[in-house]
C-alpha cells in the first residue's frame, strides 16, 4: 500500500499520469485522448475526447455480475413502506423513466427540474436524466413556491417532476399546490410536468401539461432506452448551493470528470473494495437528494461503486432516536454519511437506543457538512465503537476536499480537524489582510485550492461564467486559486482545522476570531447540544460575540436563575480557553437554530436579528419558526 503522503504528492506533481489511471476505474465508450485540458483558466476540461455515462457506470456495468443484488432499499418511516430494487429492477425502472421523459420531449442537453421527496422515483428520475444526457436539477422537496419559482426561471426546464406531497414527522406536505404557484410565479413555463402520485394529498392535474407517472409508466414496461454515449465534459446536472452566505449559486458538474471522482473517492477515501463479485457493502447516507451529498454519496457514488444504497425517509428520531440503527442492524450497513447536525439532534436524546441494536457491520461513520465538534466526534464514536471521520468540501467541489483517505493508508482522526488534502486538491492558505500564501503550520487564512481543480468539481457556474470567475477565483502570484470562503488552519503534521466561513470572522477590538472557535469552546460544556455564534456590531469594540445555545435539557432552564447561571459558566469557559476578547455579549438559550434545509447554521440571519436588520433572504431556511425566540430574546 503506497503511503498517502506520496500518493498526494503524485497527485499534484505528476497530474495527468494520476488521472489517468483514476479514470480506468469506469467504463468508457471511447478513452479520453487529453486527460486536463487547462489552456483557457480557470475552466478546466476533464478527459477531454472521452465518452462516456453516468447512468451506464452506476447501473448497466454492474448488471452482468450484480443483477440479483439489491441496488436500492428506499425505507420511508413516514409512510411506513419499505421498497427494494435488485440492479436489474433498478435498470428496468430507469428505463421506463427514460422512455417516459423521451416521451414527454425531453431531449438531450435540455433541463428537468426534480422536485421530489426522498422516495425511490426521485432516484429513477435522476438516473434516467443522465442516461438520455438530460441534466437534471434537484430542488429540496417542499421547498417554498418562490424559491421553486426563481430555480425554474433559472434552469428552464422542459419538464418538472414532482409528486402529490411529502411528509414530515407524519404530516403530510402537499407539493402540487407549491408547485403550481411556482410555475405561476415564473417567467418560464415547462412544458410538461410528471406527477408521482403516493396517495398522500390531493393532486388536480392541468389538462395538456401534467401527467400521471403510473399511467406513462403503465405503457413503458419493458421500454429499452440506452445509455446516450455523451462527451466527457457535457454537463450531467445543476444543483445549487446551500444558501448560507446569501443567494445561492448554480453549480454546473460535467459527466467524466464526475464519475471518475465519485468512483476514486469510494476505493481511496471509503475504502470500498470492489472485486465485482462479492457484495461491496450497504451505503446509509442520511442526507436528502436535494443536497450535493445527497447526489454524490446517497445515489452516484455508492452505485457506481456496486454497492447497495439506502434511501431514507423521515427523521432520525421518529418513531424513536433508535431509528437509524435499526436501519444499519436489519440492512447489516457498512458505511454510513450522516452530518454533524443531526447528529447534535441525537444526543439531546437517550443514550439507551445505541445498545438496543447491533451496528457491529459498520465500518466507520462519515460526517459532512458544518464543523463536527470534537465533543461530538467523541460522544459518536464511544456510542457506535467505529471510527467517525469528519469530511469537509462544498456543493461546488462535488466530493471531499479535506478529509482521510483511509483506502490508500489507513489514518487516525484527530477530533475537531476534517483531516487531510485530498488528493488533487493544492490547497493553499492565504492571509486575508496581505494576501499571500500562509507556509508555516499555524497561521489562520482563507482556505484556497489553486486551479485547476480536480475532477468532479464545478465546470462554471450555470449560464454564468461571468460570475463564476468573479466569485471564485483570484490571481496569486500569477496562478489562478479558488476561493473557498472558509477560514482555517493547518499544524504540522497537515491536519486542517476549519474554524468558520470568512464571512463570519469576527473581530473585537482588533483581535480576529473565527465563530467557529467559540462554538467549539461552548459546545465543549456538559449541557449545551448546539450553539451558533455571530459577530454583532459594537460601538466600542467594533464587534462584539453573541451566542445562541440550545441547552441538552431545556427542561432544566426554566428559570431566569438557572439561564443565568449556565450563561454564567459558560462564558467563565470561554474566558478561560480563549480568553476574554472571545467572551460573548450573551448567551441567549433557545430550543432551535435556524438552519438551511442542508442542516447548515443561518449565522447571518442570526446576526441581522441581533443588529436589528432586515433578515433578507430566507428562502433556504428550514422552519422560518425558529427565528421567533431569536426576535424576542435578541431582536428588541
Ligand atoms: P452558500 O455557498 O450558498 O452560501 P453553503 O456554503 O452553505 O451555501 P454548501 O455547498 O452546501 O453551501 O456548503 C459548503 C460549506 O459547508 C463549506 O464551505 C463549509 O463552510 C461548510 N462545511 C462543509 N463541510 C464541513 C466540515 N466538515 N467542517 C466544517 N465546515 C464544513
Ligand atoms: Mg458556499
Amino acid at each position: 500500500m503506497p503511503r498517502y503522503a506520496d500518493f498526494y504528492r503524485q497527485s499534484i506533481d505528476d497530474r495527468d499520469a494520476f488521472w489517468s489511471e483514476q479514470s480506468r476505474l469506469i467504463e468508457w465508450q471511447t478513452p479520453p485522448r487529453q486527460i486536463c485540458d487547462y489552456s483557457n483558466p480557470p475552466f478546466a476540461q476533464w478527459f477531454v475526447g472521452g465518452r462516456t455515462n453516468l447512468c451506464h457506470n452506476a447501473l448497466d456495468r454492474h448488471l452482468a455480475r450484480r443483477a440479483r443484488q439489491p441496488a436500492l432499499v428506499a425505507i420511508s418511516t413516514e409512510t411506513g413502506t419499505e421498497r427494494s430494487y435488485s440492479f436489474a429492477e433498478l435498470h428496468a425502472e430507469v428505463q421506463h423513466m427514460a422512455a417516459v421523459l423521451r416521451c414527454l420531449g425531453v431531449k438531450k442537453g435540455d433541463r428537468v427540474l426534480i422536485y421530489l421527496p426522498m422516495i425511490a422515483e426521485a432516484v429513477f428520475a435522476m438516473l434516467a436524466c443522465v442516461r438520455i444526457g438530460a441534466l437534471h436539477s434537484v430542488v429540496f422537496g417542499g421547498f417554498a413556491s418562490g424559491s421553486l419559482a426563481a430555480r425554474i426561471e433559472d434552469a428552464e426546464p422542459v419538464l418538472v417532476v414532482s409528486a402529490d406531497a411529502g411528509s414530515r414527522a407524519g404530516k403530510v406536505v402537499p407539493y402540487k399546490p407549491l408547485l403550481d404557484a411556482a410555475i405561476a410565479q415564473s417567467k418560464h413555463k415547462p412544458a410538461a410536468v410528471l406527477m408521482v402520485d403516493r396517495g398522500l394529498a390531493e393532486m388536480p392535474l392541468q389538462p395538456g401539461r401534467d401527467h400521471e407517472w403510473a399511467l406513462l409508466r403503465e405503457q413503458q414496461l419493458g421500454a429499452v432506452v440506452p445509455c446516450e454515449w455523451v462527451e466527457s465534459t457535457h454537463p450531467s446536472y445543476t444543483l445549487y448551493t446551500s444558501g448560507t452566505t446569501g443567494r445561492p449559486k448554480g453549480v454546473q458538474r460535467d459527466t467524466g470528470g464526475y464519475t471518475v471522482a465519485l468512483a476514486a473517492s469510494m476505493k481511496h477515501i471509503f475504502s470500498v473494495a470492489d472485486d465485482g463479485a462479492a457484495p461491496a457493502g450497504v451505503f446509509f447516507t442520511t442526507s436528502d437528494i436535494g443536497w450535493v451529498v445527497g447526489h454524490g454519496y446517497i445515489i452516484y457514488g455508492p452505485l457506481i461503486a456496486g454497492m447497495t444504497t439506502i434511501l431514507y425517509e423521515g427523521l432520525p428520531m421518529r418513531p424513536d432516536a433508535g431509528v437509524w440503527w435499526s436501519i444499519v442492524e436489519k440492512y447489516r450497513v457498512t458505511h454510513m454519511f450522516s452530518a454533524p447536525t443531526a447528529l447534535r439532534v441525537l444526543k439531546k436524546h437517550d443514550p439507551q437506543w445505541f445498545g438496543k441494536y447491533s451496528v457491529k457491520s459498520l465500518k466507520a461513520l462519515w460526517l459532512a457538512g458544518e464543523p463536527l465538534d470534537a465533543p461530538t466526534a467523541q460522544w459518536i464514536s464511544d456510542a457506535l465503537q467505529v471510527p467517525v471521520i469528519d469530511n469537509y468540501w462544498q456543493t461546488e467541489t462535488g466530493w471531499p476536499i479535506l478529509t482521510l483517505a483511509n483506502g490508500v493508508e489507513p489514518q487516525v482522526s484527530r477530533f475537531g480537524s476534517p483531516g487531510k488534502a485530498m488528493y488533487g486538491y493544492q490547497i493553499k492558505l492565504i492571509d486575508d489582510t496581505s494576501g499571500q500564501e500562509l507556509t508555516s503550520p499555524g497561521h489562520k487564512g482563507v482556505i484556497a485550492i489553486e486551479g485547476p481543480l480536480p475532477p468532479g468539481c464545478m465546470q462554471t457556474l450555470w449560464r454564468d461564467d461571468a460570475r463564476f470567475v468573479d466569485t471564485y477565483w483570484k490571481s496569486l502570484a500569477g496562478r489562478l486559486i479558488y476561493n473557498t470562503f472558509d477560514w482555517g488552519l493547518r499544524d504540522a503534521d497537515g491536519y486542517h482545522f476549519i474554524l468558520g466561513r470568512t464571512d463570519d470572522v469576527i473581530n473585537v477590538a482588533g483581535h480576529r476570531l473565527g465563530t467557529r472557535e467559540i462554538e467549539e469552546c461552548i459546545a465543549a460544556h456538559p449541557q449545551i447540544a448546539e450553539v451558533a455564534v455571530v459577530g454583532v456590531a459594537d460601538a466600542l469594540k467594533g464587534q462584539q460575540a453573541m451566542a445562541f445555545a440550545v441547552a441538552r435539557d431545556s427542561a432544566a432552564l426554566d428559570s431566569d436563575a438557572a439561564r443565568l447561571k449556565l450563561e454564567g459558566e459558560v462564558m467563565k469557559q470561554v474566558d478561560s480557553q480563549l480568553g476574554a476578547v472571545a467572551r460573548p455579549s450573551r448567551v441567549h438559550f433557545v430550543s432551535a437554530l435556524p438552519k438551511t434545509r442542508s442542516g447548515k447554521l443561518l449565522r447571518r440571519t442570526l446576526q441581522a436579528i441581533a443588529e436589528h436588520r432586515d433578515p433578507g433572504d430566507l428562502s433556504t431556511m428550514e422552519d422560518p419558526a425558529a427565528l421567533q425566540q431569536v426576535r424576542e430574546l435578541a431582536g428588541r
